[in-house]
């Protein structure tokens, strides 16, 4: 019997990425919510497998409060055989030969691989769901900057927010830099936002493309991210860094995203439209526009560096969060709520 179905009650779909669907659970034991994300695939690719499953040993390690909090992950195998369809709750729980499966790595993919082959050859094509367990968040900030969009003519821009917002996301990012982990997916739709006595703070999510990196150089697997992922997606093409389709670049494809995202706080736009626009034509010249440098003068030269197309001219994260605490001191605009319109 599946463990899903056993322990949880499968609420609305919150969710949907390129790989999973996320749904709202409640468990039965301890009666909380929880979100969980459900990943299927064949159980006969064990790559997708290994890459899927660096997202939960990726996120297990994060115990930090920037970061979406993590629970428990396990891997499930559908018992209706053969077939591709989509039903997320029909599992049976993988016995005996799941070890080989989860000591899976770079180094003993061959056995592992046997074993998947032992597998397949027994029965007909099945599928491997991988559950990942985590805190329910209450929103994202994508969806966080399109409400702040349609208040219009109400909207205002939070200063007092923003700088805990910047300074949340810094740090995060700072504390995987420090473990010489990328994340390589930073976007306002993989950033959280948690409300509690009317006060919102944000956390890093989405654990699925980030990889250790060894000191500046990245290791021979590190593929580059596919082109046609990153055009096909306008919301995760406006924050990819350029050279992030190339084979060669470092940590600093965090900062370049991050820069985006910060440069997006300070800016309430009229329609999702002229937002990208705006975000296109900051990528395309560097530089944010006259009328944000004109109201932001202290945030403009720290947007250009971490937007710098030479990757090594962008600042570390851990000199950023010195950064942007003085700027919030340097402008005096930390106890004022301000509204700029464009
Ligand atoms: P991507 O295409 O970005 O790789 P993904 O398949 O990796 O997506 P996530 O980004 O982890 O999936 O989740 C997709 C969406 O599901 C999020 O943008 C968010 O709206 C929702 N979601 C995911 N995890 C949670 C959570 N812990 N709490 C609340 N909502 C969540
Ligand atoms: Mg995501
Ligand atoms: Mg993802």
């Amino acid at each position: 019997i599946s463990r899903f179905e056993k322990d949880f009650i499968k609420g609305q779909c919150i969710g949907q990425g390129g790989f999973g669907k996320v749904y709202q659970c409640e468990s039965r034991i301890d009666k909380q919510s929880y979100a969980i994300k459900v990943i299927r695939m064949r159980s006969d690719d064990i790559k997708t497998l290994e890459k899927q499953l660096s997202e939960c040993r990726n996120h297990a390690q994060f115990n930090s409060p920037n970061f979406v909090r993590y629970h428990d992950a396990w891997l499930e195998l559908d018992s209706c055989s053969g077939s591709l369809s989509e039903s997320d709750n029909s599992g049976q729980s993988i016995t005996s030969w799941n070890s080989d499966l989860l000591t899976a790595n770079e180094e003993n993919l061959n056995d592992a691989n046997v074993s998947i082959n032992r597998v397949a050859e027994n029965s007909e094509l099945k599928m491997h769901i991988l559950y990942i367990k985590m805190e329910l968040c209450n929103s994202t900030l994508d969806k966080y900057l399109e409400r702040r969009m349609d208040l219009g003519s109400n909207a205002t821009i939070n200063i007092r927010v923003n700088r805990r917002f910047i300074n949340s996301l810094l740090s995060a990012i700072e504390f995987l830099h420090r473990k010489d982990i990328v994340h390589r997916d930073i976007k306002p739709s993989n950033i959280f936002v948690n409300s509690q006595d009317g006060r919102d703070t944000i956390l890093l999510g989405d654990f699925g493309l980030a990889r250790k990196i060894q000191g500046q150089a990245l290791p021979d697997d590190m593929e580059p991210l596919a082109s046609s992922m990153l055009s096909s997606n306008v919301g995760t093409f406006l924050y990819a860094a350029p050279e992030l389709s190339s084979k060669k670049y470092t940590k600093s494809v965090d900062i370049y995203s991050a820069g985006i995202v910060i440069y997006e706080l300070f800016i309430i736009f009229k329609t999702g439209h002229e937002r990208v626009a705006m975000l296109k034509e900051l990528r395309e010249t560097g530089v944010p526009s006259r009328e944000f440098n004109q109201h932001f003068a202290v945030w403009a030269p720290i947007i250009t560096s971490m937007i710098s197309k030479s990757a090594d001219k962008r600042p570390t994260a851990s000199k950023l969060v010195t950064e942007c605490e003085a700027a919030f001191w340097t402008e005096k605009l930390s106890i004022k709520n301000i509204r700029k319109e464009y």
